[in-house]
């Protein structure tokens, strides 16, 4: 790489298929941005942020729902040398007033039915996103500011939150290096203009999963995308349908809702869906066997990455018609190793530890948090990934589950996501989530937290026999409660800690908050 490559002169300088192939389509209007549209309005937007006083090294911050201008705006943004940052339009005021004072945001720009949540909380004005766009004046390129701003590669690009699955999201700090680096491997791996693929974005841009393949992977990959301000299943298979969509990037409680539509017995045309790839959190192994069953030919793949790895550093070469239980193998540049959690010994094929991985792609560190960066990413440069997986001899990578959520029962461990995927294959069980419970003897014990279907009536006594029959005793379920719903994040991932406060908040009992 140039040390002086920026991701929009990255991406700008890929010539482009065709003047009129479409880049983004909005699902319900049809209209779509070409990627020479896309270029000018990036352009024209970067000198009406620079109008607004923005320069090198300011961050803004965009809050909005999945929409064609979104990446428009992101690439502006770092034309200028300045950082981009976004958030979860659903966070609530006081959230948004935390992340806004830890990433020092100069501008926000938003759109208007989020604005009231963003008022007064920086001293500049909100930028309403329908207006912003609406005033841009088409111009051919914005060279007069680029070169008075050198970007090097090593600058930060982008402010990405985690999840905050486990605990405080984290600011990841990702340079335009970082970046490049995974538009270049989704483009590698994915890309290729003719191939006929039109893929549908759904999932959220806000989180790194869908900003890294739809706004910087998109236009290095060629692919039109069609983009839906956010998801409902309903409304996301009419748009597959309509759009004659190939390639849906999924997460797990899309899948599985796809898969309960389809057993309703509804007529779905969906001759042109060819892959779903999904990540974010494990998919239950029932759910594959019934995807691939009820949409015959499709293949079900995943691919598997952390906000720190800037996007997915594993994809699978999924076979046609098939489901694939592992994550896949590691994208180009990538390596990985298995650690053993206890000794810290590099773990041989097979055996199970903590996947550790090292490349281009990974994060320049926290925000402002130098301890919890050298936690994550040794001095070696490994990135701890906190999964517990397993590689097999054809280089396959299998996810166990995250070391944080495993449940100390005297001295085993054991994995929540085995018992969940147990738990669902129970035909009366709707939903459910399994979590650490404290006990005088054990320590903690697998407590399962279940939705029930419609109508059944279950007992906890029958819910604990049907695990025990199928796992170690060590592992079997020792307490079950019911409960309405299990709360998830964007990403499809079972937010346990929400959980946990709800049955203290009910119980009255002390669970461990980790
Ligand atoms: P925080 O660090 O704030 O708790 P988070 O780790 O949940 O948040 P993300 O970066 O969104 O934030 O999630 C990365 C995690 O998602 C991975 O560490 C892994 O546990 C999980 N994950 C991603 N893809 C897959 C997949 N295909 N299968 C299973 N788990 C996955």
């Amino acid at each position: 790489l140039s040390p002086s490559l920026s991701l929009p002169s990255y991406l700008f300088s890929l010539p482009i298929p065709s003047i009129s192939s479409p880049s983004f389509i909005d699902s319900v209007s049809g209209f779509s941005l070409s990627f020479s549209d896309l270029r000018s309005l990036a352009f024209s937007a970067s000198l009406s942020l620079h109008s607004l006083g923005i320069s090198k090294g300011d961050v803004v911050l965009l809050v909005s729902p999945n929409s064609i201008y979104f990446p428009v705006i992101v690439l502006a943004i770092m034309s200028l040398g300045a950082v981009f940052s976004t958030a979860n339009f659903l966070l609530t005021r006081q959230e948004l007033e935390s992340q806004i004072q830890d990433s020092n945001v100069s501008l926000i720009l938003t759109t208007s039915d989020l604005s009231h949540k963003l008022d007064n909380l920086i001293s500049k004005p909100l930028i309403l996103i329908q207006d912003f766009i609406s005033n841009l004046k088409p111009t051919l390129n914005n060279i007069t500011i680029l070169a008075n701003t050198s970007i090097k590669t090593t600058d930060t690009a982008a402010l990405m939150y985690s999840s905050g699955t486990t605990g405080k999201s984290k600011a990841v700090i990702c340079s335009h290096g970082n970046l490049i680096a995974m538009s270049c491997i989704l483009r590698d791996v994915w890309g290729g203009f003719g191939r006929n693929e039109t893929y549908l974005c759904t999932i959220p841009m806000f989180h790194m999963f869908g900003f890294s393949v739809f706004v910087c992977g998109a236009l290095a990959m060629m692919t039109p995308v069609v983009v839906m301000r956010r998801y409902v299943i309903e409304e996301m298979l009419m748009m597959m349908e309509r759009h004659r969509v190939t390639k849906l990037l999924a997460v797990p409680p899309m899948v599985i809702q796809m898969v309960r539509v389809a057993r309703k017995g509804r007529r779905l045309e969906l001759s042109g869906l060819k892959e779903v790839v999904c990540s974010g959190a494990p998919l239950p192994r029932e759910y594959m066997e019934m995807f691939v069953e009820c949409y015959p030919g499709v293949t079900l793949s995943q691919c598997y990455g952390l906000t720190e790895t800037s996007g997915p550093i594993t994809l699978c070469d999924g076979v046609k018609g098939r489901y694939h239980v592992s994550i896949g193998r590691l994208i180009p540049t990538m390596e990985a190793k298995i650690r053993d959690i206890h000794t810290n010994k590099a773990l041989p094929f097979n055996k199970y530890g903590e996947l550790l991985v090292r490349g281009p792609p990974l994060m320049q560190g926290y925000l402002n948090n130098e301890e919890a960066t050298s936690m994550a990413i040794d001095e070696e440069g490994w990135l701890h990934t906190g999964d517990l997986c397993y590689i097999d001899r054809r280089g396959l990578i299998y996810v166990v589950d995250r070391i944080k959520e495993l449940i100390k029962y005297k001295a085993y461990q054991v994995a929540p996501a085995e018992l969940e995927e147990i738990l669902q294959t129970h035909p009366e069980v709707h939903d459910v989530a399994v979590i650490p419970y404290p006990d005088d003897e054990a320590g903690e014990i697998p407590m399962a937290c279940v939705v029930r279907k419609p109508g059944s009536s279950f007992k906890e006594d029958e819910l604990i026999s049907f695990t025990e029959k199928k796992v170690a005793p060590y592992k079997k379920i020792r307490k079950v409660i019911f409960v309405d719903v299990i709360p998830r994040s964007p990403s499809g991932k079972i937010l346990r800690r929400l959980i946990k406060a709800k049955v203290v908040q009910q119980q009255g009992t002390e669970i461990s908050a980790r």
